[in-house]
């Protein structure tokens, strides 16, 4: 489990804070060191690309996603919706998350 984090990749969240809250997504990417990630359609941010006729490229305004705070997030239970996560040892000292609501396994 890498760097204590308890959102993954592919995960899915809802944003529970700042400019997109409420909204849900994939999680596309973490980056653990900062402890932050990018969600489907969350923070979406402009970037200008130049014109480079040489590499076909137009140029203008595209539009992506930015990386949001780990704290901003939550992770999206199916049961209940956004919840906290709890970690519980399987037999065989395999680490599970668990919805902290529900009680139900997070992990596929
Ligand atoms: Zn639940």
């Amino acid at each position: 489990m890498g760097a204590g984090l308890n959102i993954r990749k592919n995960d899915q969240v809802q944003v529970i804070a700042g400019r997109d809250k409420g909204k849900a997504g994939r999680v596309l990417e973490v980056e653990p060191e900062k402890k932050r990630l990018d969600v489907e359609h969350g923070n979406m941010i402009k970037r200008h690309t130049r014109p480079n006729p040489s590499k076909q490229i137009r140029g203008g305004i595209l539009e992506k996603e930015g990386p949001i705070h780990i704290s901003n997030v939550a992770l999206v239970c199916s049961d209940c919706g956004p919840t906290r996560i709890q970690r519980r040892e399987k037999e065989g000292g395999q680490k599970v998350r668990i919805c902290a609501k529900c009680g139900k396994t997070l992990d596929a």
